[in-house]
This record gives C-alpha cells, structure tokens and sequence, in this order.
C-alpha cells in the first residue's frame, strides 16, 4: 500500500467523519469554492505581504492598502468567486474590520517574523507521512519558538479548546522532532471575536498527540484496507457540501 499523506485538516475530517475524509482524500471529489475559507485565505494572504514589509511599515494603513491587490490575485487565480461575493464592498469593509482585528491582538512591528507559510514534513514510519503548513513561525533572538495560527471565525466555546489546539501541536511535534527545538508558545489567533487561543507546549502533550494521530493514521489505513468508512451525522453535516449524496441523508 502507497504510504499515507496526513495533514492536519484531513485527520480533522476523519475524526469528524470517516464518510468526508473518504469523499475528500480518497475520490478527490471537487468542492465549490466556501466564502468563509476564501475569506481566510485573503487575509492570510495580505497577513503574509505585511510581514515581508520593514517593521516600521507594519501598520493598519499597509494592511488595508494591501487588501485590494490581494483581493484581485484572488478572483483572478478563482474567477468563480465574483459568483460568491454579491457586494464587494460588504466584503471588503469585512475584510478590513477583520485586518482592524488583528492589529488589536498583535503589534507586528514590534518583532519579527522568521517564516510564513512553513511547510513542516517527516515520515512518521513506513506507512505514514505526516505534514503541514504553519502560517506563521517567529524565532526570537533568545531562540524561543512561537507557532502561529491566523483564524477568521471565532474561538472555540469553553470545552472546545484542546480539540483547537491539536492542530498546532502537530506542527510544534513536526518542529521539534526536525530541529530539536521544543516550541515555547503556540497562538492561536481568532480575529472573528478578538480572542487569542495560547498553550505552552510540553514534551508529554506532544507526545500524546503524536500518538493520536499515528492512532487515527491506522484507523485510516484499516478503512481504505477494508473498504468501510462509516458516516458520522453531526451539525457539521449542515455545513457539508456532500450532504445530497451522502448515504446517511439518502
Ligand atoms: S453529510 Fe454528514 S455524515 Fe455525510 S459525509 Fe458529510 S459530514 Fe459525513
């Protein structure tokens, strides 16, 4: 059998439904472009451009100046998202309110970014490939290492948080297994309600999610192996674009 790709976002699927992850990683079925994604894909674009700016240059002012030109790259790359946004302006005042956002929770020109867009990778063992892409890794001159997270919804209720974390925490095993740096900080930024998400991570979380995702990797491997991914109803099937073919609707 080919080794297993995981990514954050796909253990997410299978975990919320076997059925999804089937319908995305295995048939590859197309999705139509989700507002709320293009939404954060802008502005973790214009996020991006404002940290190849000098420090001074970080402010609102540059991050709403960079807003149109990301907008356009956008539609161009994905002329079908004139079809998705009815007013521009509304999405615009959107985007910028979100941009506002952020410069509240974090002062970008008082430090500096070392990556964006990391892409972190290791085989995990012979069946399993494990990687990702952190949006932001900040290296500070004393060599503490903080993961960051952009995201454009809300934080999560009371109870939710760990769950949220997960993500990050692959990314600082991923870190620390390839450079030998455990994180200090990993951030999750929600600039949909002005909330940061932070935990320091410890060897023993690591470890333990390390071992939940090589525990969700072989229930995968099992699932392709026999054919069997159950569907699993939640809320998250009103959200689901799959919905209408899905056979626990049908
Ligand atoms: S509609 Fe619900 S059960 Fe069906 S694939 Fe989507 S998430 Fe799974």
């Amino acid at each position: 059998m080919e080794q297993l790709r995981l990514s954050p976002s796909r253990l997410n699927d299978f975990t919320n439904c076997p059925q999804l992850y089937k319908y995305r990683a295995i048939d590859q079925l197309p999705e139509p472009p989700s507002i709320d994604a293009e939404r954060g894909k802008l502005i973790h674009s214009v996020l991006e451009d404002l940290f190849e700016k000098a420090s001074e240059e970080r402010t609102i002012e540059t991050a709403l100046d960079l807003l149109p030109q990301a907008w356009r790259e956008q539609c161009e790359a994905k002329p079908e998202l004139a079809q998705l946004v009815l007013d521009e302006k509304e999405w615009m005042d959107r985007a910028g309110a979100l941009l506002g956002n952020y410069f509240q929770l974090e002062k970008p020109n008082t430090f500096e970014s070392t990556y964006r867009e990391m892409h972190l990778e290791k085989n995990m063992n012979d069946e399993i490939y494990l990687h990702g892409y952190v949006d932001r890794l900040d290296i500070a001159p004393t060599g503490e290492v903080r993961i960051v997270d952009y995201k454009t919804g809300k934080s999560p209720k009371p109870g939710w948080e760990e769950k949220a974390l997960f993500q990050l925490r692959v990314y600082a095993l991923l870190y620390w297994q390839n450079h030998g740096v455990l994180p200090r900080l990993l951030r999750l930024i929600y600039l949909g309600d002005n909330k940061l998400l932070e935990s320091t991570p410890t060897e023993a979380q690591l470890k333990s999610a390390e071992k939940v995702l090589l525990n969700i990797g072989q229930e995968i491997l099992t699932a392709i192996e026999t054919s069997h991914f159950p569907t699993k109803k939640s809320r998250l099937c009103d959200w689901c674009f799959f919905k209408t073919i899905c056979p626990a609707h049908n």
